[in-house]
């Protein structure tokens, strides 16, 4: 949050890049690729999300790992307390210190997918909270904590504005900065972010749209359903009319969610983080259009080359 808050003094807005473990090790390999490319955009930081009930775990502190320690990129780990033994909460952070780095996004966890319902591990953590809390007295402030937040809610059982209250612990048991589910609709995550600066949230703790760029029309529909996000009526009478064209959908879906990031820029909100389903181009082209890609004659000086390539063979 430190090299934010600087970026941020100087009225400079930022972005990242999240990215998942492949299920393949070609898939790694590719993923590899495209992160040098992406790279070269300029990002703050990159994340690597954690499967629920630690599938893929070792993976996960491999990319961290990978990212943070042999490149150098400034590396964001997901961490999930979720059905899950505390020795791989325990492993995994261990990892990510030995690897240098210093933020995690700690968070509950989803159900893995073949159980409905959450449920807690014989002496494991409840909430979100309780890892916050762990990794603090565990690691004092070594990591930036980040937290999840809601502008739409975060389940059927509690809405945003209950939310709101746990968000308010998180931060209080040392949450730093807050990245929130997808959200679609401008005038509603406007709406929260105040509310959550009302709720005594300090501006020290910068809050980061979750943003989906859209590659095809049913990835776009499926995925705003599965999070419960709602989209915007113009949104659907611009893209339903041309969904089963997809360079069309692209070309609207960009200029869509362009629309949606300046709104926020506008509204003060200085950083922007992208769901980047490990694919490319549809962050590009929001960033480009942005004009939030450092020119060639003014790189970002943070930004060291990366020997992904020579690596890779
Ligand atoms: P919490 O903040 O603990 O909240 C969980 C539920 O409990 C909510 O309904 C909340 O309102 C309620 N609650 C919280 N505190 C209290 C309290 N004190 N008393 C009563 N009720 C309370 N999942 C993964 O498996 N891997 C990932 O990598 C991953 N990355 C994510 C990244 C982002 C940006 C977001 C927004 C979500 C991500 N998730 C990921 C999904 C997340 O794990 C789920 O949404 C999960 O169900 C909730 O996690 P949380 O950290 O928000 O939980």
């Amino acid at each position: 949050t430190q090299k934010l808050a600087a970026a941020h003094e100087k009225g400079q807005s930022t972005f990242s890049f999240e990215y998942f473990p492949p299920k393949t090790a070609q898939g790694v390999q590719n993923l590899y690729d495209r992160m040098d490319m992406m790279h070269g955009l300029g990002p703050a930081f990159i994340d690597v999300t954690w499967g629920a009930g630690g599938r893929h775990s070792s993976l996960t502190c491999d990319m961290v790992k990978t990212a943070q320690a042999v490149y150098g990129l400034e590396t964001c780990m997901h961490l999930t307390c979720t059905d899950m033994e505390r020795s791989k909460i325990d492993d995994a952070l261990k990892e990510a210190y030995n690897a240098g780095c210093t933020n995690i996004l700690a968070l509950r966890g989803d159900p893995p997918r073949e159980q409905e319902k959450w449920e807690q591990t014989e002496g494991g953590f409840r909430y979100a909270r309780d890892l916050i809390k762990y990794i603090k007295k565990t690691y004092g402030d070594h990591f930036d904590i980040g937290i999840a937040g809601y502008p739409e809610g975060p389940d059927e059982t509690t809405n945003a504005e209950e939310h709101i209250v746990y968000l308010k612990e998180k931060v209080d048991a040392g949450g730093t900065f807050i990245v929130t589910q997808m959200c679609y609709d401008a005038d509603i995550f406007i709406e929260w972010a105040k509310k959550v600066r009302e709720a005594g949230v300090p501006e020290s703790v910068p809050i980061i749209p979750g943003i989906m760029p859209i590659s095809t029309h049913a990835a776009f529909l499926r995925r705003a359903n599965w999070s419960g996000c709602r989209i915007p009526p113009h949104w659907s009478d611009a893209l339903e009319p041309i969904k089963n064209d997809d360079s069309a959908v692209r070309e609207v879906g960009c200029d869509l969610i362009v629309e949606f990031c300046r709104r926020l820029l506008d509204s003060g909100i200085m950083h922007l983080h992208f769901y980047t389903m490990n694919l490319a181009s549809a962050c590009k082209n929001v960033l480009e259009k942005l004009d939030m890609i450092p020119s060639a004659g003014s790189p970002n000086p943070e930004l060291k080359p990366l020997p992904w390539r020579q690596s890779l063979g």
